[in-house]
């Protein structure tokens, strides 16, 4: 992994014309500066830090491309252009044997990655942005939505300029929005799913009305209108066992889980509703929230070889890829949170 650029962006007909042309051009992780018309204010944006989650990066190119002139000073990075640039392109959330970088923002800051997110930190800090938004996307099909620490009204309506629902997180995951909660307010947009052309519309679309706008009062109705959900708990694989995704119980898979599980993304699933098929063996899941312990079995259950929910769940974040169902997690349960 290189180390940090810092690249002002003074003369828009020197950016390549293509994304990836821009990625190669940038030639790894960097921290853009384009001047806004106010000069005394600076609002920040990070995209990449997942180089397979591409939506945020293509619409900065485009902005750029289509001479968006921010509202205020813009400072961006752009984290794994090196993960993401790696045949084929879009396709990796890191390098192979290197840490997931959204995993790096918590000290020691000592290793490469961990030490790239400390420059990242000291660079922001040193930027004092009114806001931070993190833009991603998912692996599978879900609804666009925010991600933060903090349920008040500037969070929230950086969300609402993006989507309608919101997941209040207690989880510590050594994440970017985690270490900047408490100096400015600070949120994830995933934009659905990598690939989707709707995904790039929409970041581009948020990301225009983030940074164009004049100042980033909260609006009431705005705030009001979105949908809060919380306490995220995180679904596994137990370590060995082994997972499938597909339409009838898997053979040799431990578990098997709908292939078009996606589809629930957001959506309540009451008691009794199939997540899958288990094969008899050891229980393969775990299920941890902030608390620490196991509750796979509070929210799960099995009846006969159907893996079926023990109790009412909207689950989030659920992916068909089997190498980040096994690597990160398969996907997080919350609840609803507030009135
Ligand atoms: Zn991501």
């Amino acid at each position: 992994m290189s180390r940090l650029r810092a690249i002002e962006i003074d003369d828009r007909d020197r950016i390549p014309h293509t994304p990836e042309d821009f990625l190669r051009w940038l030639g790894g992780p960097a921290i853009l500066r384009v001047p806004g018309r106010d000069g005394a204010r600076t609002r920040a944006v990070s995209t990449l830090l997942h180089g397979n989650e591409p939506s945020g990066l293509r619409a900065l190119h485009r902005m750029l491309r289509e001479g968006f002139v921010p509202a205020v000073d813009l400072v961006a990075f752009i984290g794994s252009v090196e993960a993401a640039l790696s045949p084929p392109v879009f396709s990796r959330r890191a390098l192979p044997d290197h840490p997931d970088l959204n995993r790096c923002f918590a000290p020691p800051f000592e290793q490469a990655e961990r030490a790239l997110a400390g420059q990242v930190l000291d660079q922001l800090r040193g930027a004092a942005p009114e806001a931070l938004v993190d833009v991603h996307n998912t692996t599978g099909h879900t609804p666009p939505y925010g991600v933060g620490t903090i349920v008040a009204d500037p969070q929230l309506h950086l969300v609402s300029l993006f989507a309608s629902a919101y997941v209040h997180s207690d989880l510590r995951l050594g994440t970017l929005v985690e270490a900047t909660e408490h100096e400015f307010p600070s949120v994830v947009i995933e934009c659905g799913m990598a690939g989707e052309a709707a995904s790039d519309a929409l970041a581009k679309a948020g990301l225009e009305r983030y940074l164009g706008a004049g100042d980033l009062e909260p609006i009431r109705e705005a705030v009001s209108g979105i949908t809060v959900v919380g306490r995220p708990i995180r679904v596994n694989i137990r370590t060995g066992a082994r997972m499938a995704f597909g339409d009838a119980p898997v053979p040799g898979a431990d578990i098997t889980i709908r292939s078009d599980i996606d589809g629930e993304n957001f959506k309540p699933m009451p008691r009794g509703a199939v997540v899958g098929w288990l094969s008899g063996g050891a229980w393969p899941l775990w299920a941890v929230g902030v608390e620490g312990q196991d509750v796979s079995r509070d929210l799960f259950a099995a009846r006969g070889e159907i893996l079926e929910t023990r109790r009412d769940i909207i689950p989030i974040m659920m992916t068909t890829d089997p190498e980040i169902a096994l690597s990160d997690c398969l996907f997080y349960v919350v609840f609803p949170e507030g009135g």
